[in-house]
């Protein structure tokens, strides 16, 4: 007898999803992945009537993934208004094809686009910054990372959003709790949440896949055609994020379920340190450029006079 799929009891199945047993057809298998992003949008209320929602749009399977299953919610729901937003980071061979993407997809969505680049913001594109930092202690990923956050909420503020939502995946999730764990960052872990607002009237962060495995949205993108960009950046090799992702892997295969056991516990104990640590987590004024910041002056400053080239001699 042929084998169908456990739930239409019809098609048959093209995924096997390992931590429940299940085997789905694709129809099954891209309503499931629907359902199961709408469920965390209403569980963290992410959403509401008159939000207008900026979606970081990097070309990526993830974001483009977001961007197609938020249309479909934005166009159901009303009310609702969207964007997307794309950071050129400035690496030569990298981000070109990704910008053709993210512009074609958008295009085909009907989704208004908004790019704006790490040079016209900070003055310096991520290859330069590679070639003006100290030592590689200083991270292309920190430098990059601290960019596009700063970068994000700028082009949100530029289209007048008040809801900023990236892809941030389950195992993005873990691995940035365990990078934070392994540097000692406690206060970081306490910043991790699927939806935060900091203040009354401060711009919204949502994850709308913050619980979804890496390994359903790249199926998901390949069953649904959405195109996704397949160069890696040629600075990636330099985080220990990689590394990590590559043992959480082979403990998921080995216990299937384990990364989103994982997840649950971290989100619990993000919520223990922010509740713990609630007046050290208090945000200001940066001294120098006055955004929102946790210290005297924010980490994008820092990085700025960090990069800053040195004066000719003379
Ligand atoms: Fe930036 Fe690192 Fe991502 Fe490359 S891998 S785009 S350097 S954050
Ligand atoms: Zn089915
Ligand atoms: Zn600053």
């Amino acid at each position: 007898m042929k084998e169908t799929c456990n739930k239409c009891s019809r098609n048959p199945p093209v995924y096997f999803r390992d931590y429940s047993g299940e085997r789905l057809c694709k129809k099954c298998f891209l309503s499931s992945l629907d359902r199961k992003v709408q469920r965390t949008i209403n569980k963290f209320s992410m959403i509401k009537y008159g939000d207008h929602v900026a979606v970081a749009t990097s070309g990526g399977k993830d974001s483009l993934v977001l961007l197609s299953i938020l249309k479909s919610i934005v166009d159901a729901a009303k009310g609702i208004t969207m964007s997307a937003i794309t950071i050129d980071e400035g690496i030569s061979g990298y981000r070109d094809e990704s910008l053709r993407i993210v512009s074609e997809f958008c295009s085909k969505l009907e989704i208004p686009l908004t790019i704006l680049s790490y040079n016209e913001l900070f003055g310096t594109r991520m290859d330069e910054a590679m070639k003006l930092r100290p030592s590689a202690k200083l991270t292309s990923c920190s430098i990059c990372g601290t960019f596009r956050r700063r970068a994000i909420d700028m082009a949100a503020e530029k289209v007048r959003a008040n809801v900023v939502a990236t892809a941030h995946n389950l195992d993005d999730e873990i691995q940035t709790f365990m990078i934070n764990l392994l540097s000692g960052d406690v206060n970081r872990i306490g910043w991790n949440q699927a939806s935060s607002t900091y203040k009354e009237g401060y711009m919204k962060k949502i994850k709308p896949l913050s619980e979804i495995y890496e390994r359903e949205i790249v199926f998901y993108a390949l069953q649904k055609g959405i195109p996704f960009q397949g160069e890696e950046c040629p600075y990636t090799n330099e985080s220990i994020r990689e590394e990590i992702r590559q043992f959480l892997n082979d403990l998921e295969k080995a216990h299937p379920g384990i990364k989103y056991n994982t997840y649950k516990s971290t989100m619990d104990i993000s919520t223990l340190v922010r509740n713990r640590r609630g007046s050290d987590m208090v945000r200001g004024a940066c001294q120098k450029c006055g955004r929102d910041c946790t210290e005297q002056i924010c980490s994008v400053c820092k990085i700025q006079e960090i990069l800053k080239p040195a004066d000719p001699p003379g």
